[in-house]
């Protein structure tokens, strides 16, 4: 198998090949198909295996450059993982020029509030500061069209499920929801039935 397979455009091939990826792992095998289409995903999936290129390749190939307004949001646990994400999301969408801003604590508010007033595809991020966004009307949501909660049983562990749960009832109901986990307890599994919609289920 080969990432050709997949019919991605010109700028995203080109820039899997700049990264060296030489062949999809398993769960890039199986979500970027799915997701290429627009589907509902729960994919249960270890760190490591490739999960946030199973996401942010199709993410990238789907997002309209021409949009000034958010179209992808991206949950995850920790200040580092929305870091490595964001780092990632730009890496893959370097020849399509994606912008991705990350917003997590620690950081001055205002510097993100401005980035968010120039044109950005990706806004990854953490519960509490993407919260305080939203809440403040810093963070436009009418073209938000995909979701992906990255590490969702973290999420749960960290006690974040209040402010994952305010920023769901904020979002455009007409949304693409995607959530990643390494585990499948019972929380996660009641999460995924309030996120997503008829979703594929994928296990690695
Ligand atoms: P992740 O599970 O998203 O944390 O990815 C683990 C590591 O695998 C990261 O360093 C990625 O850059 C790398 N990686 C992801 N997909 C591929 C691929 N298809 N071929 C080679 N390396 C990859």
């Amino acid at each position: 198998e080969s990432f050709t397979t997949f019919g991605l455009s010109r700028p995203i091939q080109n820039a899997l090949d700049g990264l060296n990826y030489k062949q999809p792992t398993e769960v890039q095998q199986k979500v970027i198909p799915k997701a290429l289409h627009g589907k509902d995903l729960v994919v249960k999936s270890q760190t490591g295996s490739g999960k946030t290129a199973a996401f942010g390749i199709p993410l990238c190939e789907l997002v309209e450059w021409e949009e000034n307004k958010p179209q992808v949001l991206i949950l995850t646990p920790t200040r580092e993982l929305a870091a490595q994400v964001k780092e990632d999301i730009t890496n893959i969408g370097r020849f399509k020029r994606i912008k991705a801003t990350a917003l997590y604590g620690k950081q001055p508010f205002h510097r993100q509030k401005e980035e968010l007033k120039q044109k950005s595809h990706f806004v990854v991020g953490t519960p509490g500061r993407v919260l305080d966004h939203i809440e403040k009307g810093t963070f436009p949501l009418e073209k938000l069209d995909y979701l992906v909660l990255d590490e969702a049983d973290e999420m749960l562990n960290m006690g974040f499920i209040s402010q994952v749960e305010a920023i769901l009832a904020e979002l455009p109901e007409k949304r693409v929801n995607f959530l990643f986990s390494a585990t499948m307890t019972e929380e996660v599994e009641r999460l995924s039935e309030r996120l997503t919609n008829g979703p594929v289920r994928i296990e690695i």
